[in-house]
């Protein structure tokens, strides 16, 4: 039997409660929805002014150089490249990842043509964040090369799709619905050995999980900025490329900010020498910039402390669920063996939708994805155990009180 003296009890105990504290929150609030949207650093509102009154407003364009604006991307690419196991000069952070999967995509799909020209599929799974398929089929259908797109389930579906002529698999680390965490090293490992390349989709692992993309041997990565990284709403996203391809392609949005030199306007394009030549055009710097607040916060910790909270918290979660909630019919999707769970829990339930609704208007916030699933995001840099305790609680008076049958919690939203 959990407590909750015990969860106020591994509060104390917790050596990352202080970084809570860089972190606003409305009172009240249980924010479990950070891997959707990540809360604001404290830091946030003064270092905008900064930018907007003394960069903008005072230096004006000398901050291309006086606040190596210019350098942005490469230098918070940089910062987050510490966090998924790149070595300096391999990451940038620009555009969205959705922009970012057609980029690395083309190269990826470029760089297996010149090799292996007969292989013609590309790999990705059904239950992904929809954008990856969009944006695969469309550039299928932009390149008109004869190019299929093969949807697998998951993992057990690799091998034998592998079989194919493949050229590149692209797989989301954590899947953004159930919460599968795919063992990254063991995956590349089965995608090389088909010689086929792999493009990681990190948007629900970076900042949740630990990860080591060089060791791993992966290909190619993307990822957003605005869940656990806390870059703010719409935040550019990052993207990273294996220093053995880097030079061998760039990408079809060839503009003028990935050339080898901008400022000489020189007539054609030629790609900039380094991981630059997959910047395509002026990025949005006030947004890009404010990126630098959250990151600087993990820099505090690490990717294995963090980690090491998320399971505790998502253990503490599922466990809570099951001693407070049997009875009201929440059907765990997430995986309950670590070595295959990311930071958020998940749950089947045929009234998904209201049963949010009524979690918001209680100040737990969580998020509803279709079908009938409620998701939980566990960030464990401003989530303590005692926030999984009241958020229970709140799940189980709902149900209790049948407060989800309220009428107005069937109106949808038009973003749920
Ligand atoms: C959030 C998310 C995206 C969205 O990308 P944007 O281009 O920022 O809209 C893509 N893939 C996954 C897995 C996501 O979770």
């Amino acid at each position: 039997m959990i407590t909750h003296e015990q969860c106020c009890y591994w509060d104390e105990e917790d050596e990352l409660k202080h970084l809570k504290d860089e972190f606003v929150l409305p009172e009240g609030v249980v924010y479990l929805d950070g891997n959707s949207l990540g809360a604001r650093p404290k830091k946030s509102l003064a270092y905008a002014q900064h930018i907007i009154q003394q960069q903008w407003g005072e230096d004006l364009i000398n901050s291309w150089n006086k606040a190596d604006w210019w350098g942005l991307p490469t230098r918070l690419g940089d910062k987050v490249g510490q966090l998924i196991g790149a070595n300096a000069g391999e990451t940038i952070i620009s555009d969205s990842t959705t922009l970012n999967l057609f980029k690395v995509l083309s190269a990826a799909v470029k760089i297996q043509a010149e090799k292996y020209p007969d292989r013609k599929v590309i790999v990705a799974e059904k239950e992904v964040f929809p954008t990856d398929i969009y944006i695969i089929e469309g550039f299928i259908d932009l390149i008109n090369q004869g190019y299929r797109i093969e949807l697998i389930n998951g993992a057990d579906d690799l091998a034998e799709v592998l079989a194919s002529e493949v050229a590149v698999v692209v797989l989301s680390h954590v899947n953004y619905r159930t919460g599968y965490l795919y063992d990254m090293t063991d995956i590349n490992r089965q995608i090389h050995a088909t010689n086929a390349l792999v493009i990681w989709d990190l948007c629900h692992s970076v900042g949740a999980v630990a990860m080591d993309l060089n060791q791993s041997e992966s290909d190619f990565a993307i990822g957003c900025t605005y869940k656990y990284l806390n870059g703010g709403p719409g935040s550019p996203a990052l993207l990273w490329v294996n220093a053995k391809h880097t030079e061998k392609f760039w990408q079809p949005l060839s503009g003028w900010w990935g050339h080898k030199k901008p400022f000489d306007m020189a007539q054609h394009y030629q790609p900039a020498d380094s991981i630059r030549r997959y910047l395509c055009g002026t990025q949005p710097i006030i947004s890009m910039s404010l990126i630098e607040c959250g990151l600087d916060i993990f820099l505090k910790t690490s990717m294995q402390k963090i980690r090491a909270k998320s399971l505790k918290l998502t253990d503490l979660f599922i466990a809570l669920v099951h001693q407070e909630c049997a009875e009201f019919g929440f059907e765990l999707i997430t995986p309950l063996d670590h070595h295959d769970r990311g930071s958020h829990v998940s749950y089947r339930h045929a009234h998904g939708y209201e049963i949010i609704q009524a979690l918001i208007a209680r100040g737990v916030i969580g998020d509803y994805r279709e079908p009938e699933v409620l998701r939980f995001g566990v960030t464990p840099l401003y989530l303590g155990f005692e926030d999984i305790w009241q958020a229970v609680q709140q799940l189980k008076a709902i149900m209790l009180h049948n407060e989800w049958k309220n009428e107005s919690y069937l109106v949808r939203a038009a973003v749920t």
